[in-house]
């Protein structure tokens, strides 16, 4: 699907809306009080009408330097597209030697070196996160540790205050409460339903977050799930919970390899390069990730915005042969801690070896000129949500409403990015407003609005509606989303419930007549739509959860299905 753009105006419309609103008062007066439907004396304002379209025709020729919204293209897989097909060449005569760019580039390469600190078994990897640890103090590199809470209980038990405090000197991120017993998150959230799986969520594993930010003294800024153990319903207790960014990988939802917005996080999530650079079981691929980041950084140098790699490493995966919770908790083992194993121990010499590869590693990358490493807050920072708190002109509503299609999704512009939620909530507000009278209240988007919580059978057929009865839903579904803080799962019209998606193009076509001609339809059609944007989310599948720690045939099409719905929440995060 083409890109499409839509340029709107640069004059204020508030008079032409004060006299709308004049207007509305007065099919208001004339309406029959025994009628379910409002019915307009069109005639009596029809002149009025057509002077201010006269206006608003003035204002499209007058139009320029104007908010452009493009929606995103609909209907992509989404979160595995070919990579670019274009071929940078290494330059110098040695993939290890620092490339000199031929010409300036303006794209920063943004690292994100993070942590999973999830180790409570074995003690010597306590020693490997320190040492990690203090090797990037010395450098002046900051990076994320994320903390599974029965290991910072564990550290704290041990009396490696040293590790603790080498730790604190970076952000601390979290990692679930105790990360592969089971039920892990995904098992327990893959058959309840959105509000309960929230509760769940926060039951289980808010007292790990505490204990984490007790112990180092500081609050947990990100989150990222063990194994491949993702849900959905984590993401409003986290944020709920002041946690800002999803830092992990898997491949549930994704953008493209992009950071994105999801669940009302900034997400770190399903990314590329960094798996690229993570070392082979032997640890014998430096020169080879050296190549691969060389390659990485000239592509992402040579585009405008840069770009951003995502690489973590297991603190135990310095000192031990094999995964501490594979041989404890595989295939959905689980014992009592008084019959863990300790894993076994690489050599000194493999472990050093492995110490060196990660140095190196560092070291190289960050020879490059325009290299700056994040830590996860660093991220939000670099990739604010400029949609947030940013107050709508009429000409922006227009310009929004004017993209919004059958195939329902996120609107990526020149200096916002709109989630479709914040689509919806954008259109039904300004519409509300109108219904209202008040359109000179501000349209600013406060907080998260989450998608509904539930399905609803896509429509079959085109539903006619009186605007009467719109103008009354459009008043009750602005009471519920402010109210829930999420997408209704389905909107009353006419006698019929009609799913978010529809009438979020009902209204935007509504909101085009009444911008376009002046006035207001008769009538409102509500057609049969989707969320495109779930074509992000990945499928359910049993390949979807490879984690050895499931047991085996694992998969959670329940789970899946609600992650679908909040692809309402998605959009690009752009700097
Ligand atoms: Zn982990």
């Amino acid at each position: 699907m083409p890109l499409r753009i839509f340029g709107v105006l640069p004059l204020s419309l508030e008079p032409f809306l004060a006299t709308l609103s004049d207007c509305l008062h007065l099919a208001e007066s004339v309406k029959s009080a025994k009628s379910a439907d409002i019915i307009f004396d069109v005639i009596s304002i029809s002149r009025k009408l057509t002077m201010l379209a006269a206006i608003w025709a003035a204002a499209i020729l007058l139009g320029g330097g104007a908010p452009v919204f493009a929606q995103a293209p609909g209907g992509g897989p989404g979160q595995n597209p070919p990579p670019p097909s274009f071929h940078i060449p290494h330059i110098g005569g040695s993939r290890q030697e620092r490339p000199q760019p031929e010409t300036p580039t303006e794209g920063q390469v943004y690292i994100l070196l993070w942590f999973d600190t999830d180790d409570y078994i074995l003690p010597q990897s306590d020693d490997a996160a320190k040492r990690l640890a203090v090797f990037l103090t010395q450098q002046g590199i900051p990076a994320t540790f994320e903390v599974v809470g029965e290991t910072a209980r564990t550290l704290q038990q041990r009396q490696r205050q040293d590790v603790i405090s080498a730790l604190a000197q970076h952000e601390i991120g979290y990692h679930s409460n105790t990360h592969s017993q089971h039920p892990t998150v995904a098992e327990y959230e893959s058959n309840l339903d959105w509000d309960s799986g929230v509760e769940e969520f926060s039951r289980r594993e808010r007292p790990g977050f505490d204990d984490v930010a007790h112990v180092f003294r500081k609050a947990p800024v990100a989150y990222g799930q063990p194994g491949a153990s993702w849900a959905p319903q984590a993401f409003p207790a986290l944020e709920k919970w002041g946690v800002r960014v999803y830092l992990g990988e898997g491949k549930q939802v994704g953008l493209r390899g992009r950071p994105f917005w999801y669940g009302g996080l900034l997400n770190i999530f399903n990314t590329r390069e960094g798996e690229q650079l993570r070392p082979d079981a032997n640890w014998s691929n430096l020169d080879m990730a050296k190549a691969r980041f060389q390659d990485t950084y000239l592509t992402l140098t040579s585009q405008k915005a840069g770009g951003v790699i995502s690489l973590y490493f297991h603190p135990c995966e310095f000192v031990e042969k094999e995964f501490w919770d594979a041989v404890n908790f595989r295939d959905g083992a689980n014992p009592p801690p008084d019959q863990w194993k300790l894993p076994a121990l690489k050599t000194p010499e493999e472990t050093e070896k492995a110490f060196q590869y990660f140095e190196d590693l560092v070291h190289f990358m960050k020879s490059f000129p325009r290299v700056q490493f994040l830590t996860a807050s660093g991220a939000t920072e670099r990739f604010r949500d400029h949609a947030t708190m940013h107050v709508f002109s009429t000409q922006e509503v227009g310009a929004i409403a004017g993209q919004v299609d059958s195939e329902v999704t996120f609107q990526a512009g020149e200096s916002l990015n709109l989630s479709a939620s914040e689509v919806f909530y954008v259109i039904n507000k300004y519409l509300a407003g109108i219904v209202q009278r008040n359109a000179s209240e501000p349209i600013v988007l406060q907080r998260v609005l989450y998608g509904p919580p539930a399905p609803l059978a896509p429509l079959t057929a085109k539903l006619v509606v009186p605007w009467g009865q719109v103008a009354r839903t459009i008043l009750d579904v602005q009471d519920e989303v402010d109210r829930t803080g999420r997408i209704p799962t389905a909107i009353w019209l006419a006698g019929q419930n009609v799913p978010p998606e529809s009438y979020l193009v009902g209204i935007a076509q509504a909101t085009q007549i009444l911008m376009q001609k002046a006035e207001l339809p008769d009538t409102v059609t509500f057609g049969p739509a989707r969320l495109a944007a779930a074509d992000y989310v990945a499928e359910d599948s049993p390949d979807l959860w490879d984690w050895v720690i499931f047991p085996h045939g694992f998969h959670a099409p329940k789970l899946m299905s609600l992650a679908k719905l909040q692809a309402w929440t998605l959009k690009p995060a752009s700097k």
